[in-house]
């Protein structure tokens, strides 16, 4: 079949797409862009917030009118459509009720059995309908190193499943499942064979990344010591994926500030292909909203851990995400986030409004700063961050960058843009042919809360 994915949500589910268009391709399905033209529409689900398990719900729902044929959706884009299947967070949130809201769903599958993908379409295609795969808590699911043939020169790499941590306000525990860590030399395996198809730079994927080898052991008693003598599992697996031969970044997301140890800012320091770019999550300013979410570290404790970071490098690119809107969460407690950012000086910020989710702790609290409110405090915060993006990139003027080159910028096709070691955008006119993924120095010469421009340095 002709097939196609469409994704909503976190990085994990684009590198849980990839690695579905990945099996699908390998038994035989033929991957299309345009989704008009697939005969199999697969939407990847994300139920983080109330908003974006309906966007993709009803997403399903169109598909599968257009499948049938139904009203307007028979004159719809999807006019070749003939299987319609959702995976996802939103899948293991539903459950059954999956079928109560989109009865004619072909199947359902959640995170950690997508493998199981390619076999459910082969049973569609015998005939069967509203198939249901739930994935057990600790399921270590089939298929994760399974990459796409295709010539991107960047490729995310899940290195640690679900989560531990049960912050009050977050469903994901309950969909993810509990942590694992995959073993080290399975993950050095997998970027080594990427890098040898060209790939420059990976993005080691986590939802506490730096709890990488905490719940289980990633390495094992007979894997090779630590050159370096690193003692601890994500600074040890950065040492091992650095001498990896023309891979030339190593990214990770998201970070926990009780991860941002004495020898993670070793591994900074020591190996120049681990970006300085931090994505450190705070969600909170004010010590009483922190603790009601069960974060487990103080305001003290996370700008303790951004200055650790930028003790050594100023430059260092700290980037988090906020809640707005907690429930209980004053005017002051808010007015604490904003001195807090301030302090932080974030390179950039990701602002939610709180949306209460099934199951969760905060689900128990009456959800009480009205919507209004909610979206007050989210243009304060993003109005902040624009004057303090643009104050931290006036910094870099006159500086040169290394970027890799992703291609000709959307807005004009004879500049093109790529990203700084910080992970800034830089848009530059190329000097000659160029090649996406090859690494060029620019010197910058205007700055904009969230992009730079320069000139390549010969
Ligand atoms: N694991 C990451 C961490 O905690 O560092 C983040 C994972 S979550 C998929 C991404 C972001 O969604 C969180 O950092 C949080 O800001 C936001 N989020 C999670 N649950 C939310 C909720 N119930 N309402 C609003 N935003 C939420
Ligand atoms: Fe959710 Fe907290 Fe886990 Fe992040 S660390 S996924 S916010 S429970």
């Amino acid at each position: 079949m002709t097939f196609h994915v469409h994704t909503y949500g976190c990085q994990m589910n684009v590198r849980d797409s990839e690695a579905v268009e990945a099996l699908l391709a390998a038994a035989g399905h033929v991957r299309v862009d345009d989704e008009a033209d697939a005969e199999l529409v697969i939407v990847n689900s994300c139920t983080v917030r109330d908003m974006a398990e309906r966007k993709a719900v009803g997403k399903c729902g169109n598909l599968i009118a257009a499948k049938e044929g139904r009203g307007r959706a028979r004159r719809s884009a999807n006019a070749a459509v003939k299987i319609v299947g959702l995976m996802g967070c939103a899948v293991k949130r539903m459950g059954l009720e999956v079928f109560k809201s989109l009865p004619n769903l072909d199947f359902a599958v959640g995170p950690r059995r997508f493998g199981a993908i390619p076999h459910l379409v082969a049973r569609c295609l015998a005939g069967e309908k509203g198939i249901l795969e739930l994935p057990d808590d600790d399921e270590v699911p089939t298929g994760m190193d399974a990459h796409g043939s295709g010539n991107s020169f960047q490729s995310y790499v899940t290195v640690l499943l679900g989560c531990d941590n049960r912050c009050s306000y977050c469903i994901v525990p309950d969909v993810r499942g509990h942590e694992y860590s995959r073993p080290a030399r399975e993950v050095v395996a997998e970027v080594r064979a990427l890098a040898a198809r060209g790939v420059k730079e990976v993005c080691l994927l986590g939802q506490s990344v730096l709890r990488y080898g905490v719940r289980n052991p990633a390495w094992l008693p007979d894997d090779p010591p630590s050159p370096g003598g690193y003692t601890e599992a994500f600074p040890r697996l950065l040492e091992a994926l650095s001498a990896i031969e023309g891979l030339e970044r190593i990214r990770f997301t998201s970070a926990h500030p009780k991860g941002c140890t004495d020898e993670l800012v070793r591994a900074y320091a020591e190996f120049p292909k681990v970006c300085r770019h931090l994505h450190l999550p705070v969600q909170s300013g004010s010590d009483r909203m922190l603790k009601e979410m069960g974060r487990r570290y103080t305001r003290a404790e996370y700008l303790a851990a951004v200055a650790k970071l930028r003790a050594f490098d100023p430059e260092f690119a700290v980037t988090t995400d906020v809640i707005v809107g907690y429930p209980g969460e004053t005017e002051s407690d808010f007015e604490a986030t904003r001195s807090l950012m301030e302090e932080a000086g974030f390179d950039n910020a990701f602002v939610f409004k709180y949306s209460p989710r099934p199951g969760t702790r905060s689900a128990a609290l009456p959800d009480d700063v009205p919507t209004a409110e909610k979206e007050r405090r989210d243009q304060v915060l993003l109005s902040d961050q624009q004057v303090r993006g643009q104050a931290r990139n006036d910094r870099l003027v006159g500086t040169v960058r290394e970027v890799l080159a992703e291609g000709p910028s959307l807005r004009n096709a004879a500049r093109w843009s790529g990203r700084d070691g910080g992970n800034r955008i830089v848009v530059f006119e190329p000097k000659g042919p160029l090649v996406v993924g090859t690494p060029v120095k620019v010197r910058i010469a205007e700055a904009h809360p969230q992009i730079l421009i320069g000139e390549v340095v010969v």
